[in-house]
């Protein structure tokens, strides 16, 4: 899937992030820049983001140790 806003190759987290953001059925997602940008984040933040809702057990998410920072997407 690519991002339909700049058209990058999407990965769990763009994937995850979009739609517990929007819509957690979506078929068509955004990268983690583009939703951020969109509701006026930092990059920065929609990682501290994705970090927090990684922790409480989103199923949106890897399990950790998978980290959005280095771009390890497999568990
Ligand atoms: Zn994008």
């Amino acid at each position: 899937m690519r991002c339909t806003a700049c058209g990058k190759e999407l990965t769990v987290w763009d994937e995850g992030f979009f739609r517990k953001l929007v819509n957690r059925g979506a078929e068509e997602c955004c990268c983690i820049p583009c939703t951020a940008a969109h509701f006026g984040l930092t990059e920065e933040k929609a990682r501290e983001m994705i970090r927090r809702f990684q922790k409480t057990g989103c199923t949106l998410f890897p399990s950790p140790p998978a980290d959005p920072e280095n771009g390890s997407e497999r568990l």
